[in-house]
């Protein structure tokens, strides 16, 4: 049965579907981005709230940047903006429709209508999932990069950006000259220190064509940060096959894990839904919180990842059955990782390990070993590097972190261990390919690598460790070494 309003009541036994009245609900927040990752985690959050008889005017009217977000408005259109979200454990499935976007802004080139939405006194927050990538971050300084063409484009005609960040300062200007309060900018995306990047995003753009607007920005308009959590694959043939088995017709389901976790800095100053009644943490420790998650999570997804990649396993949960991988895993957690993480709030960090073990294992999820292997450049400076960094400045032993180099090192010289092609997955793909294979007979070269290892390269004792852990992986295999790591005898 199509996904409609007027089929709600009708659709097939088992699926939830909202309790609330959507035609009462108004927008509170306009969502920049609005792809799978938002509709299984914030959309979700907002429905249970909704469920629960509050808040009703923070809804959120959808929006976006790009062509194939107005694909995503179309598509959604046909459903009245509805969206099924399927939660997948090995042993369950569960699917629900989430009713908390009631509309979604037209996409134009000019974005003159995304401008017009945010400019509304009613909206509060703009939040954003853009991805890592969507914030213009040089990757030499790790810093807003203004030289970016599209923010040039955009500071040469800020009336039509193209840029999300133009289209941010367009509005806040409009409400400035309203007499209007700025609204909240809510960065969602897992990036480090995800509310300063934006801020650096917002100001840094606006400066380039109006610094006293800029200046009122940086003295006026709250940046808070968070720390998001939910596996949410992308939506394939194999999801859309699913959905549709359970009788029911979504042009574009999502699917996720059943686990989801969202802490935020409470800065609001133009208020907030109670999101704390459905189970988000508004904390000033959020930076702890993606520390845990960055170096525990995404690191352990790295460590999973570049082995199981060399062996040509297909599936996350394929490599948490290899016992090999899986003890690396956990060995490199336990021993590396773990003592290194400031404490957090009310967490023990073993039992989140344990509980990030379990995750990967929902063989239901069917997330991909490629896509945790995709993007090493951006990824191990965030994910890695810092670990073995404090590790080191700590005395410890790295080997687990730095053998781990090596095998993502292996990967980048593009076969896997069976000698089959490894398809670029790698913004940077040819560069790292080179360097991958003059790292074969000069491991130093790869630490080299400024933009990936910093400082690190210079430190003799890891190029050491790096420089015979690589040229073991060469000649023995990856199989053999890590046997080798797992009984001490490394
Ligand atoms: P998606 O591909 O479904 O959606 C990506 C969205 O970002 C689209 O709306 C796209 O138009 C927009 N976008 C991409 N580049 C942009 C740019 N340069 N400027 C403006 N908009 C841009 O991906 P998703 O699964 O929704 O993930 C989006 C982000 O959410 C991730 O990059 C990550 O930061 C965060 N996240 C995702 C997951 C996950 O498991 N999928 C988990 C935690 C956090």
């Amino acid at each position: 049965m199509k996904l409609n309003e007027a089929n709600l009541n009708a659709l097939p036994a088992g699926i939830n579907v909202p309790n609330y009245d959507r035609k009462a609900l108004t927008p509170g927040i306009v969502h920049i981005g609005t792809g799978n990752f938002h509709r299984a985690h914030m959309a979700v959050y907002l429905d249970d709230l909704f469920g629960m008889g509050l808040d009703h005017d923070w809804a959120i009217l959808g929006a976006g940047v790009r062509e194939g977000d107005e694909k995503m408005r179309r598509l959604l259109e046909t459903q009245d903006y509805l969206s099924s979200v399927t939660e997948r454990a090995p042993d369950s499935t569960s699917t629900r429709i989430i009713g908390a976007m009631p509309g979604f802004v037209p996409v134009d080139p000019t974005n003159a209508p995304l401008i017009a939405a945010m400019s509304d006194a009613a909206i509060r927050i703009v939040s954003l999932t853009v991805t890592e990538g969507g914030y213009f971050i040089d990757p030499k300084t790790g810093t807003f990069s203004p030289e970016h063409p599209a923010i040039q484009r955009d500071a040469a005609n800020p009336d039509a950006p193209e840029t999300v960040f133009g289209a941010i300062i367009a509005a806040l200007k409009a409400r400035r000259a309203a007499g209007l309060q700025p609204f909240t900018v809510m960065s969602c995306d897992n990036v480090p220190h995800n509310g300063h990047v934006t801020r650096d995003a917002v100001i840094g753009l606006a400066r380039l064509s109006d610094a006293e607007l800029a200046e009122w920005i940086g003295t006026s308009v709250a940046f808070p940060s968070s720390m998001v959590d939910r596996i949410t694959p992308a939506t394939g043939p194999h999801e859309i096959q699913m959905i549709a088995g359970l009788g029911l017709e979504d042009a574009a389901p999502v699917t996720c894990e059943p686990f989801r976790q969202w802490v935020i800095e409470d800065n609001f100053p133009a208020g907030r839904p109670q999101l704390e009644k459905v189970g988000v943490t508004f904390t000033e420790a959020v930076d702890a919180y993606e520390t845990m998650k960055i170096r525990i999570l995404n690191g352990g997804h790295a460590i999973l990842a570049y082995p199981a990649g060399l062996r040509d396993i297909h599936f996350v949960h394929e490599a948490m059955q290899d016992d090999q991988i899986r003890a690396f895993l956990d060995k490199v957690e336990q021993t590396e990782i773990l003592p290194i993480v400031p404490p957090v709030p009310d967490t023990d960090l073993s039992a989140y390990k344990q509980l990030i073990l379990e995750r990967c294992a929902n063989s239901a999820v069917a997330d991909t070993i490629r896509r945790l292997c995709l993007d090493g450049s951006n990824r191990q400076p965030k994910f890695i590097v810092p670990s073995i960094r404090d590790v080191v400045a700590k005395g410890g032993d790295a080997t687990g972190l730095i053998l781990l180099s090596a095998l993502w090192c292996r990967y980048c010289f593009g076969t896997s261990e069976t000698g089959a092609e490894i398809a670029p997955n790698d913004p940077s793909w040819e560069q790292l390919t080179l360097v991958a294979a003059r790292a074969k007979d000069d491991p130093s070269v790869w630490l080299a690598m400024r933009e990936v290892y910093g400082d690190l390269g210079e430190n003799a004792a890891v190029v050491a460790r790096f420089d015979q852990l690589l040229r073991a992986v060469w000649a023995d295999g990856s199989q053999a070494v890590i046997a080798r790591y797992l009984d001490g005898t490394l």
